[in-house]
């Protein structure tokens, strides 16, 4: 299989180079040339696979590796879940169920594809026959960093640099990133926004000199954000499982292969997208909600064509979908619309700060696609609502994609029928301030100390904490550096 650039100016390559690569020469995203199908045969096994059967078949669609080694790289990428399916489908309504996503060892969806991209790009070095070192570079809005770091860390022959915004990142989060273990990570706080800290990450990508300099020094920069192909690929996998589950699992009648829809929490469109790629293989997926917070500039689009990125930014209480840019967007455009229009667009919004594109594309767009947003406050009541009316406790970033499923079964003209899957993207004790504040938990009194938080939402919910989450307090900081977003390419250096 071949992948090319959205923006169709770089020349085609194997899927081991887009993946060391991250990003096309041309500034365009990698794509399959093709969406491989599933065969008949496939969407008659593909109900009874296990997810680690679902992963095999899928990436061996798309990556010209051996089967032996894709399955072994899925093996030991999921052997650090703590449960026995590295995803959990749970019924919450009758029409309802739940993707719980974030059983890995960071307690965030991330870990899903982060687990598995550290192989699958050392697997490409080795296809690719390429000796030098990889040095990874990343912006993060608090999820990626860590679930980055988890996965690259003792990898050898990489490196890997994390860049979080400073006041951007809840408490767990930091406290999860500072302390990291391993020999090649390294983590600097950024002053400004996540899309300050992205904005400077990709400048170091495009520096000409800094490039020429590091290839001197046998290293090549990559990224582990949701821009990597081999960081998209392993979540169309658990679109696959579920469309392929969930209406056994639901209570109302439907036919064993009617499509499913799925609401997604959504910040970079990583995420829903593979879901787009998962539907396009022919597994039984219905309508994609995209499900944003306060910063809705997906739901505008969605809604009116034009993308405009020109608002406000909002600090929200779901920080990894504190997003104004989203990256992925554009291999979406790309699929609707073709390389030409897509690399005019991304040339206007970098110019402009926003593009509006054709009727032509909306409708194919809004055919695929719903979207909603809301706010913090519907968000809380959101969580304390599922809590006291299902004993089900759930993340605030799950929590916006409850809300836009409610609003698209409540709407003038409602977008949902038959069963929806809600992909849940954290586990509520990353953010247990927030969650225990929207169940009306007076945590004032306690201290501010974020692991007490740990112990009352367990107490209160009867759920163990985390292991990863429980052990943080007893490690030490190891990374204090703060830097003004103009400084980072010294950090490389
Ligand atoms: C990253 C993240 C999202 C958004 O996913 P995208 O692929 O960026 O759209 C949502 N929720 C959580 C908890 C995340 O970490």
């Amino acid at each position: 299989m071949k992948y090319i650039s959205t923006r169709g100016k770089s020349a085609p390559c194997s899927a081991a180079a887009a993946i060391i690569r991250g990003l096309a020469p041309d500034g365009g995203l990698y794509v399959p040339e093709s969406v491989p199908f599933f065969t008949e045969d496939e969407v008659r096994l593909l109900p009874i696979m296990d997810y680690r059967q679902t992963a095999c078949l899928v990436l061996g669609k798309f990556l010209d590796f051996s089967q032996e080694d894709i399955c072994l790289a899925v093996e030991e990428a999921y052997a650090s879940f703590d449960t026995p399916e590295p995803v959990v489908l749970h019924p919450l309504t009758q029409d309802l169920q739940v993707l719980e996503l974030w059983h890995g060892p960071t307690s965030a969806f991330k870990d899903m594809a982060l687990q598995l991209l550290p192989r699958l790009l050392t697997l490409s070095l080795k296809y690719e026959d390429q000796q030098q070192i990889t040095h990874i570079l990343t912006a993060t809005s608090g999820d990626t960093g860590k679930a980055a770091l988890e996965g690259f860390k003792n990898v050898p022959g990489t490196r890997i640099t994390v860049f979080y915004p400073e006041d951007g990142v809840s408490q767990i989060q930091k406290a999860q990133m500072v302390t990291q273990q391993g020999d090649n990570v390294n983590v600097v706080a950024v002053k400004g926004n996540f899309d300050d800290a992205q904005t400077a990450v990709k400048k170091i990508f495009s520096d000409p000199a800094l490039a020429a300099q590091l290839e001197k020094d046998h290293v090549r920069l990559s990224s582990a954000n949701s821009i990597n192909w081999g960081r998209l690929l392993p979540q169309i996998v658990y679109y696959v499982y579920s469309a392929f589950r969930a209406n056994r699992l639901s209570s109302i009648e439907t036919a064993a292969d009617e499509p499913v829809n799925f609401v997604v929490p959504t910040g970079n469109f990583g995420d829903i997208l593979a879901g787009f790629y998962a539907k396009m293989m022919g597994a039984p997926v219905g309508l994609l909600v995209c499900a944003s917070n306060a910063n809705d500039v997906l739901t505008d689009f969605f809604r009116t064509g034009t993308y405009d990125r020109r608002r406000e930014f909002h600090q929200t209480i779901s920080p990894s979908m504190d997003i104004l840019i989203s990256s992925n967007l554009e291999r979406l455009l790309y699929l609707a619309a073709g390389p030409d229009k897509t690399a005019l667009w991304m040339e206007t919004l970098s110019k402009e700060g926003y593009y509006t594109v054709d009727d032509d594309t909306l409708e194919k767009l809004t055919g695929a696609f719903s979207a909603y947003f809301c706010d913090d406050e519907e968000t809380s009541a959101v969580i304390r609502f599922c809590f006291d009316q299902y004993r089900y406790l759930m993340d605030p970033h799950t929590a916006v994609g409850m809300s836009a499923f409610f609003q698209g079964k409540s709407d003038i003209v409602p977008c949902l029928f038959g069963n929806t899957v809600l992909i849940s993207t954290a586990s509520p004790f990353k953010f247990a301030v927030n969650v225990l504040e929207a169940l009306g938990e007076d945590n004032s009194q306690e201290s501010t100390d974020p692991f007490s938080k740990l112990d009352l939402l367990s107490s209160l919910s009867g759920l163990t904490v985390p292991s990863g989450l429980a052990d943080l307090k007893d490690l030490s900081v190891r990374f204090t550096k703060v830097m003004d977003p103009s400084e980072l390419s010294s950090v490389v250096k």
